[in-house]
């Protein structure tokens, strides 16, 4: 059935639509957590969601990978929009990711960075190019940028402003960086997709509450559209 995928989100409304498609699901529980298991059109995948943020993130991604035998991962989410192109339900990937929240600045580096880091971790060109084949082949929108993780919901106009700006973000989440530190330092392709859920100003958590489910939903249909044509 070939390599396994890792396919994973940060809550359970994000993975909730992939595991309802799985094939002989399997669920092993470890590290306070649950793995699903299972086939989807002939591929092996191993499916969780983190919990929020960059720890319980980097926990999961890491895991995937050193005990379920991943050898690709891809995050489905959402996310808070600071482009003002993008709107709730659009389809963001990831084509770098940095960590907004990162500052040790006091010593004269820039935001985002520490030594033997990168601000920028890229995501895996050949996901990438699938996905906006993909995105072609169905007639969606899918939009590409630079995406800004941190341990924070932003539901501010002036930090949202702020990140855009230093990062030359489009939008804003709190696991992705994480996954792509520990994707990159272990050779593994990863790819992040989030569908846009708030604009992370004053009404995110409202919109967030409302658009959680089908912006997560847009998420994951796309993900399962792009495993289908994985290994093609
Ligand atoms: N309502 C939830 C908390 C959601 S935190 C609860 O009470 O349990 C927001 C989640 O969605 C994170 O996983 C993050 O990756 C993503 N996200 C969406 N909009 C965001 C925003 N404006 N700022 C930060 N993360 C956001």
């Amino acid at each position: 059935m070939g390599q396994k995928i890792a396919v994973m989100g940060a809550m359970p409304e994000e993975i909730e639509p992939i595991i309802a498609k799985l094939e002989n699901l399997k669920v092993t529980e470890y590290a306070a957590n649950k793995y699903y298991e299972g086939s989807y059109r002939g591929k092996s995948l191993v499916v969780a969601y983190s919990k929020i943020g960059k720890v319980f993130a980097t926990l999961t991604a890491t895991l995937m990978i050193e005990r379920f035998g991943c050898k690709q991962l891809l995050f489905s989410g959402v996310a808070g929009a600071i482009s003002d192109q993008l709107k709730v339900g659009d389809l963001i990937i990831a084509d770098g990711l940095c960590q907004h929240d990162l500052d040790i600045t006091a010593f004269g580096h820039p935001y985002g960075y520490v030594p033997e880091g990168e601000v920028c971790i890229p995501t895996d060109k050949k996901l990438r190019e699938l996905a906006k084949r993909v995105a072609k082949e169905k007639g969606l929108i899918l939009k590409e940028g630079i995406i800004a993780t941190g341990d924070q919901f932003v539901a501010n106009a002036e930090r949202k402003a702020w990140i855009g700006e230093t990062f030359n973000a489009d939008a804003l989440e709190m696991e992705g960086a994480a996954v792509a530190v520990v994707c990159s330092a272990l050779n593994v392709p990863f790819f992040i997709l989030r569908a846009i859920s708030d604009a992370a100003d004053m009404d995110a958590g409202f919109d967030f509450d409302t658009f959680l489910e089908s912006s997560a939903k847009t998420s994951a249909d796309f993900i399962l559209s792009m495993v289908e044509e994985m290994g093609k």
